[in-house]
């Protein structure tokens, strides 16, 4: 086959290859917003992260905590971390959890749940295209 040839054959592949739906693309992890007092780290936006992985601050919280090795406590709208931190490291951080604990590795949409499944696993649930596999637990 010659370059020409292959070079077309590229093409038409590439022509054959559906787009990527849009619907997935929308959708941004937040940053956080952090504040720093003292020795202390606070996500001041917990309750809005929290609600875009429709998962509960606390169930984030003590994801955090695990990754730094460091108590957490969760009030209100806000998170503290007993340390200090830079939003780099904390974005890091909520970046993974979305990436491992809310969108689903099938169709990457974040419309997922988390069940306990025992073992320090969890499953999680899509329920936009019905995958389920299992994650490690934290
Ligand atoms: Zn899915």
């Amino acid at each position: 086959m010659s370059d020409e040839e292959y070079m077309k054959l590229l093409d038409r592949a590439f022509e054959s290859k559906p787009a990527m739906a849009a619907s997935t693309s929308d959708f941004v992890i937040p940053k956080v917003d952090l504040l720093v007092q003292g020795n202390k780290t606070i996500i001041r936006n917990m309750t809005a992260i929290a609600d875009k992985a429709r998962r509960k601050p606390d169930d984030i919280g003590r994801y955090i905590s695990k990754e730094l090795s460091v108590p957490i406590s969760v009030d209100d709208q806000r998170l503290t971390v007993n340390s200090k931190f830079n939003a780099a490291d904390l974005d890091k951080i909520i970046n993974r959890y979305f990436s491992t604990y809310v969108i689903c590795k099938e169709c990457s949409k974040p419309d997922t749940r988390l069940d306990s499944s025992g073992r320090g696993m969890f499953t999680l649930v899509c329920e936009a295209c019905g995958a389920h596999y299992k994650v490690k637990s934290y």
